[in-house]
């Protein structure tokens, strides 16, 4: 009837109202919280189970705001690609990653590597090839100590400048890493045509490989076709022993997730690596 309707439609509305005013909140809050200093950035090791070594690890935006607390970034950063702030944040974790990581450096035998997450619309939109070269210039940081992680709806929006673009940053001597793959769009042609030297295995399948023999065969093909192409091979959500070793088996480069750390802050990460040296 036609109550029922407008009940519904008054619920929708109030819903979505809702939201917008959320997404209002995180995007005035964002623009205050990169002034004041709010966001930092974690460290999550990526483990090497054939040298028992951590020589990468990926930089991960945390923010803590006053009114709204802890925002996840899948939150924010979305917030923040639809408002233009996307690059101001990029910037801003791109200098503080590759500042940490000389810092750590310069304690070190074998140097880090650190992975940043580029979001598409920076990639494609944004003269990130310029940003890229001028944040390393500021560090005393060798370019092939860092890593640049995209995703799968770069290419999907436009295959062309993407590839292009991949192209330059890896003149600049910069490694390219395609990540959360497998939950788009991946396809064999896409991979085999894309400059990058490494792909990380959506933490999905990796969760699932346990429970379903599907993903464990998918997980399985996954390296061994990244393999075929010359690709690195990343596990990201590795949460037990059993996974690491499984994946181990499989032939997989790195290990990502809980079971080896959480995203933390630098001091201890650092702390982190002195630890597994000293065991
Ligand atoms: P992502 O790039 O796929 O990052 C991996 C996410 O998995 C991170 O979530 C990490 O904390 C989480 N994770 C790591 N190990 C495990 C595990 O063992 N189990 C589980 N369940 N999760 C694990 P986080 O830090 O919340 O970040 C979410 C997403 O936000 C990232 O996904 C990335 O897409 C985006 N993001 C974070 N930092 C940045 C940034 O600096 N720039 C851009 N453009 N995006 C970022
Ligand atoms: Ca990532
Ligand atoms: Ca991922
Ligand atoms: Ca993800």
């Amino acid at each position: 009837s036609k109550t029922v309707k407008r009940g519904e439609f008054l619920f929708y509305s109030a819903e979505m109202n809702e939201q917008a005013q959320r997404r209002l909140l995180v995007e005035n809050q964002l623009r205050k919280g990169l002034e004041r200093e709010e966001l930092t950035v974690y460290y999550q090791p990526l483990y090497q189970p054939q040298t028992d070594q951590v020589t990468c690890c990926e930089a991960l935006l945390r923010w803590n705001n006053p009114e709204l607390g802890p925002v996840r970034p899948d939150e924010f950063i979305e917030v923040a690609e639809e408002s233009g702030q996307i690059e101001a944040l990029g910037q801003f974790v791109l200098n503080r990653a590759l500042t940490d990581i000389s810092q750590l450096n310069l304690q070190r035998h074998t140097p880090m590597q650190v992975a940043v997450n580029i979001s598409a619309k920076q990639l494609l939109y944004s003269p990130i090839v310029e940003q890229l070269q001028q944040a390393l210039s500021h560090q005393s940081l060798d370019a092939s100590l860092l890593k640049i992680e995209i995703t799968e709806s770069v290419l999907i929006a436009d295959f062309e400048t993407a590839v292009m673009v991949l192209r330059q940053i890896r003149q600049l001597g910069v490694h390219v890493a395609l990540d959360d793959f497998g939950t788009g769009y991946s396809s064999l042609a896409y991979l085999s045509r894309l400059p990058c030297e490494e792909i990380k295995i959506d933490k999905e399948f990796v969760q699932n490989m346990l429970i379903h023999r599907d993903d464990e065969n998918l997980v399985q093909s996954i390296i061994a076709m990244a393999k075929a192409l010359n690709r690195r091979v990343v596990a990201e959500g590795v949460e037990t022993l059993e996974h690491l070793e499984k994946l181990t088996l499989f032939g997989c480069d790195y290990i990502q997730g809980y079971y080896i750390s959480p995203p933390v802050p630098l001091d201890a990460f650092s702390r982190f690596l002195d630890d597994m040296a000293s065991a």
